[in-house]
């Protein structure tokens, strides 16, 4: 049996599936009695799938690009517009 102290050391790993089978297991056998571990360990996950996915939209530069250059269009406006209607209220 691991402690919760292992348990963490080796959630990366776990998470990475870059452990042994053996070490799987004894981190599977913790997660199921430790609840502390097991919330760190939803959370960790989480946050991995959330990385993935915004790697996943940088490495789709066109899309990125596009988004990028549509809100940059949308706030040149935003600033033309209120340079007008603030010459608008001088005259
Ligand atoms: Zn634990």
């Amino acid at each position: 049996m691991i402690n919760c102290r292992d348990c963490l050391l080796a959630l990366d790993s776990y998470i990475d599936r870059e452990l042994s089978d053996d070490d799987i297991a004894q981190v599977r056998v913790h997660l199921h009695d430790c609840g502390g571990c097991l919330d760190l360990f939803k959370f960790e996950e989480s946050v991995r799938r959330l990385v993935r996915v915004r790697c996943q939209e940088q490495s789709a530069p066109h899309a990125l690009r596009a988004r990028v250059e549509v809100s940059l269009a949308m706030e040149r406006i935003r600033i033309a517009t209120r340079r007008q209607s603030r010459s608008v209220q001088r005259d």
